[in-house]
This record gives C-alpha cells, sequence and structure tokens, in this order.
C-alpha cells in the first residue's frame, strides 16, 4: 500500500513536513520519500492520496474493560429527574447513534426514577420512539424496569405489563446481563471501530475474563481489527506462565493480539472514598478509614516476583498515594518493571521513583473531568498531591494515556484535550499548573512514538486538521480520516 502525498507530523515539534510516500509492506513501514523522488510501489500496489493531510502515529488506549465497554456501548443515558415523556425523548435522540441490534440483544437504558411519576407508563409508550427495536430501561434502584414490546418479547414476558417492577424487574435485569458471546463480539466490533474513527489503533484489555485465545477467535472472524494486549489476572498466572508468553509477545504468528501484563489491584476508587490514602478520609472512621488496601505487600511482592519470571510486566492499580507508595516500593524490591495504573494521589518524595524503577504512570484524564468536584472534598486538604501530571513528567516519569472504558469513553482526543486543558466542558482547567503540553500529550497517546519512519510498524492515522492549531471543543472532538493498524485499514473516510 502506498500513501501518496502525506505530511508526517513530528510529535515533538509540532511542525509538518513536505509531501511524501509512505510505503506500507505487511504490518510495516518499508520507505519514506518525498514526493516525486524515487518511485516505489508498482503496478499491483494500493495507492491512497491523502492530499497533503496531516499523518501522525497511531494513538492507544492503554486501559479497557473489553467486554464492559461493549455492554456499556449498549446503554442509553437516562436521567435520573426526568419524567416518562422526557425519557422518551431522550431515548428517541441516541438510539440513531446505536446499530440495529440482533439476535438476543436488547438495547438498554440505565438510571430512570419513577418514584414521583402518578402513573406507570406502558410498553407502547415506549413503543412509540423504539419501534420494534428491543428496548429496556432499569431504575437506578433496580426495582423497576420499563420493556417496550418487543423487549417484553425477547425476555419471555410478553405476558407483563411494559413496567415490570419488584420481582418481575429482577428476572427482566437477570436475563439483560446474559448476552451471548456472538452479539457481545458484533458490539465490541463496533466499538473497536468508533475507536479507530477517533484514531486509536491499540488498546491494553484490563477485562477480568478476557483471553488471548478469545481475542485471536474474534480476529479470525474480521472483527476488531487492531492491536490486543490482553491482561491476565492473578487467579490465572500459574496457567499464563505456562504457556511462555513474555508481555508484548504475539499470541500467535501474524495477529494483532499479544499477552498484556499481570494486572494486580491494590486499593479502589476515589468516588467510593476506597482509594488506599494516607490520610483518613473526612469524617470517616472505622479500619477503611483510610480506604481500602485489597492485598499484603508480601502477596503483592510474592505475585510480581512470579510475573517477572514468566517474563509478564505488572500493570498494577493504586489510586491513593498510600497505595501509590506501596507498590512503587514493591516494584523496587522486586525489580520488575511495569505501569502504575491511575496514580491519581502521589507523594512528592514518590515523584522520581517512577523514572528511576523504570515504573510508566498509566493516567485516564478524562477521570479529571468527572473526578474533580469529588476529589475537591475528599481530597480538599491535599490538591497539590491529585492528577498531577505535570509534576510527573517534570520528574522524569513516562506518562501512558487510557480510558478505563466504560468508566470514561475509548476517546484518545478527549483524554488528550483534558491533559492540555484540564477541563472538557464549560468549566474553567482545574489546577492548570499540572497541565501538560499538547506534544507530550499526543506522545502520552501515542506510547512515545514521535513520528511514522521507515522500519517502524505500519500504525498511522491521517488527520484534516491540525492538532496543533486547535483546542477545546474542536480539539477534543478530533476524527481520524484514516486509521492504519499493523498495515489494515481499519477506519476510512476518503
Ligand atoms: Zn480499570
Amino acid at each position: 500500500m502506498l500513501l501518496h502525498r502525506a505530511r508526517l507530523l513530528d510529535l515533538h515539534t509540532g511542525v509538518p513536513g513536505f509531501p511524501c510516500d509512505i510505503m506500507i509492506r505487511g504490518d510495516r513501514v518499508e520507505s519514506v520519500h518525498p514526493v516525486g523522488g524515487e518511485t516505489v510501489g508498482g503496478p499491483d500496489v494500493e495507492v491512497i492520496d491523502l492530499a497533503g493531510r496531516l499523518v501522525i502515529p497511531g494513538l492507544w488506549d492503554q486501559h479497557v474493560h473489553a467486554g464492559q465497554w461493549a455492554l456499556a456501548s449498549r446503554r442509553l443515558k437516562v436521567s435520573q429527574t426526568a419524567r416518562p415523556e422526557e425519557i422518551l425523548a431522550e431515548i428517541a435522540a441516541q438510539l440513531d447513534a446505536i446499530a440495529d441490534s440482533d439476535g438476543d440483544g436488547i438495547i438498554q437504558g440505565f438510571g430512570l426514577r419513577a418514584s414521583r411519576w402518578p402513573a406507570n407508563p406502558s410498553a407502547a409508550d415506549l413503543d412509540a420512539v423504539t419501534g420494534a427495536r428491543p428496548v429496556a430501561i432499569v431504575s437506578a434502584d433496580l426495582h423497576s424496569t420499563w420493556c417496550n414490546t418487543a423487549a417484553l418479547e425477547r425476555l419471555g414476558m410478553s405476558d407483563r405489563p411494559g413496567f415490570l417492577t419488584e420481582a418481575d424487574s429482577f428476572t427482566a435485569q437477570i436475563r439483560l446481563a446474559q448476552v451471548s458471546p456472538r452479539t457481545l463480539d458484533r458490539w465490541l466490533d463496533e466499538c473497536c471501530r468508533a475507536a479507530a474513527a477517533r484514531g486509536v489503533v491499540g488498546i491494553r484489555d484490563m477485562e477480568f475474563s478476557s483471553s488471548t485465545d478469545l481475542w485471536l477467535a474474534r480476529q479470525a472472524a474480521g472483527r476488531c481489527p487492531m492491536w490486543v494486549q490482553v491482561a491476565v489476572y492473578p487467579a490465572r498466572l500459574q496457567e499464563a506462565s505456562g504457556r511462555h508468553l513474555a508481555t508484548g509477545q504475539s499470541a500467535a504468528a501474524g495477529s494483532m493480539v499479544e499477552m498484556g501484563p499481570l494486572k494486580i489491584i491494590v486499593d479502589g476508587s476515589i468516588s467510593s472514598r476506597s482509594a488506599w490514602c494516607r490520610k483518613p478520609y473526612q469524617g470517616a472512621v472505622g479500619p477503611q478509614r483510610n480506604g481500602v488496601d485489597s492485598i499484603p505487600p508480601e502477596e503483592l511482592e510474592s505475585l510480581m516476583t512470579r510475573a517477572r519470571a514468566a517474563g509478564l510486566r505488572p500493570a498494577v492499580h493504586a489510586i491513593g498515594n498510600l497505595a501509590v507508595h506501596t507498590v512503587l516500593d514493591a516494584f523496587a524490591r522486586t525489580g520488575a518493571a511495569g505501569t502504575l495504573e491511575h496514580a491519581q494521589l502521589v507523594d512528592d518524595a514518590d515523584l522520581p521513583r517512577f523514572a528511576e524503577l523504570g515504573v510508566a504512570a498509566s493516567i485516564q484524564p478524562a477521570h479529571l473531568v468527572d473526578d474533580r468536584d469529588t476529589t475537591d472534598v475528599v481530597w480538599a486538604d491535599q490538591p497539590h498531591l491529585s492528577f498531577r501530571y505535570r509534576d510527573l513528567l517534570d520528574a522524569g516519569a513516562r506518562l501512558l494515556m487510557g480510558s478505563d472504558a466504560p468508566v470514561s469513553p475509548v476517546d484518545p482526543w478527549l483524554a488528550i484535550r483534558v491533559a492540555v486543558e484540564r477541563t472538557a466542558d464549560r468549566r474553567p482547567g482545574w489546577h492548570l499548573d499540572q497541565a501538560i503540553t499538547l506534544s507530550e500529550a499526543l506522545l502520552a497517546s501515542t506510547g512515545g512514538v514521535s513520528a511514522v519512519r521507515p522500519g517502524g510498524r505500519a500504525d498511522l492515522v491521517a488527520l484534516d486538521v491540525d492538532p496543533f492549531t486547535t483546542h477545546g471543543e474542536e480539539l477534543g472532538s478530533t476524527l481520524a480520516t484514516l486509521t492504519i493498524a499493523g498495515g489494515l485499514i481499519s477506519h476510512s473516510m476518503l
């Protein structure tokens, strides 16, 4: 494949190059020549004319829960305060964006609160906006589920009224959670294609029940064309060690599926006040007043030692500053190298240890938008320790970016915008002294690759706009014109 008239954008400098021809063979960039120079290719080579568009290296999402991402993609958002007629309008507005479901797939909404509604709505009310597509909306407290006629049929509950309550609602929810692997794969494929439209060429899948075999089967069926590094959890460390696949190694010759890290979870989250912190949460008492430490340090070190022996790099979830400190200690003692996932609250003394120990900080900037209000309350007395991307970079840490989807969307441009502007809504940037530059944010999205070069992997994205000249909403909604992952076109608007 020959990409004609491409202008390579160097992410270090932000300066686009002169038009060139990029020759791709297999999953590699074979050569890059100025246009009009040496003739490359031949009559059998597919030529794509980029007409001077900018080309950057492919973007990654380093933290995705793939199965949950696929399920959540079918979940419509419903306001908790909405009345039935408002919910119908919300559903109608979102339904178009969801491709038709098949098999056992029921489109699901979540979050309604019916306690103050004068009467229960009917299946026919919902049919009026959904037509024959099966839709079920679960209430925020799970005690009711509003189904249309098609959903009642799929659930085998056609003899019930459309607004299911109590036992009927719980029965419906158990059935709603059962999606066949085939349907889930189809949804996941749509998610991956939407991600490719944002320039994503690879993800690290942190799903608990995922496996390289599952992904190999998906890709053999032509689905989800992107690089996938599949994490394993401690419960399957023994089995993974037996396969003699190191992190980053291909799971099958010629495939895009690779062994991922060993994922270990050390603490909780900010919103549930379970991130493990030096200071107790305000007003909290009892043994968990500092959050939750899910694993004793000796066990953590033993797992990391075993992982290291098996060639697996640990990816350790640590959000609170005590969790971060403990995990860095474990990296130091075991000599393992890997990633520290989230790193939302970091002490000054721990900042330089990331670089010293070869531990990358795998961050999810979009969390900052969702968590800033909670952080202002929960960590009010230590805001300077939160989401400190600037300090991490200045201390030499390597940053990698992701979404923790479905917690935030698989959208590197949202992450990039937030890392640079510390906001993605109308509020001013939050602690702007911790903002990083666009160049730094892009490099954290490409895994450190600054430009498409001969000999490198053919993972690249063509853009209509120059990200270095955009900002705000425009930067955050950047779309790829063409995405190539491993030499394959995974998205094209040409
Ligand atoms: Zn996660």
